[in-house]
């Protein structure tokens, strides 16, 4: 049943009519976007992403077309400490409602917990793959434990001190609870 569906020119509706699923795990090069946000080449890398359509039902109206989205990859990018490589796990999930037009997607969406899409026969879906994903990309890459020492320490050392400092409201506690 999953061969009927092509991941980048799906019909929405009929996907999730269906309760239809699609996997996958498409090589990094397929994903320019992505790439872009790469720092150095890792051989073999791949998303790895999945797909499920749905209808959801309403109460008292017509079923809602839905989709649930998962992807992950390893991506190598540069910590932002030690300038250095550093492979970051990126994960995206998210649902999505789709709906018959703009007006009724932006009316819905500010109430939902779900995406709310317009439908569509000729959809791509691995481009919102890929958009969830860069979503979802660390805001400052960087390893837990960076592989060197570094001069920046030095730096990481005083911000330490300073918020080891006791809150100015702590202090008058404490002079208060003295008296
Ligand atoms: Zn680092």
């Amino acid at each position: 049943m999953d061969k009927t569906f092509d991941p980048r020119h799906l019909d929405i509706k009929a996907f999730a009519q269906a309760g239809a699923g699609l996997q996958g795990e498409t090589p990094l090069a397929d994903w320019p976007r992505l790439l872009q946000e790469q720092f150095a080449e890792s051989a073999g890398a791949a998303v790895r992403w999945r797909l499920d359509g749905r209808m959801v039902p309403v109460t008292g109206g017509a079923a809602q077309v839905a989709m649930g989205l998962q992807a992950e990859v390893d991506l190598v990018q540069q910590c932002q400490r030690c300038l250095s490589a550093v492979v970051q796990k990126v994960e995206a999930e998210r649902d999505f409602l789709f709906v018959a037009d703009e007006a009724t997607a932006e009316a819905l969406d500010e109430d939902s917990e779900a995406d709310v899409l317009v439908l569509s026969r000729d959809f791509d879906a691995l481009s919102l793959v890929e958009d969830e994903l860069i979503l979802a990309l660390p805001l400052v890459p960087r390893h837990d434990t960076c592989p060197q020492s570094l001069p920046e320490v030095a730096e990481d050392e005083s911000f330490a001190r300073a918020s080891e400092r006791p809150h100015p409201f702590a202090a008058l506690a404490a002079l208060k609870n003295g008296r």
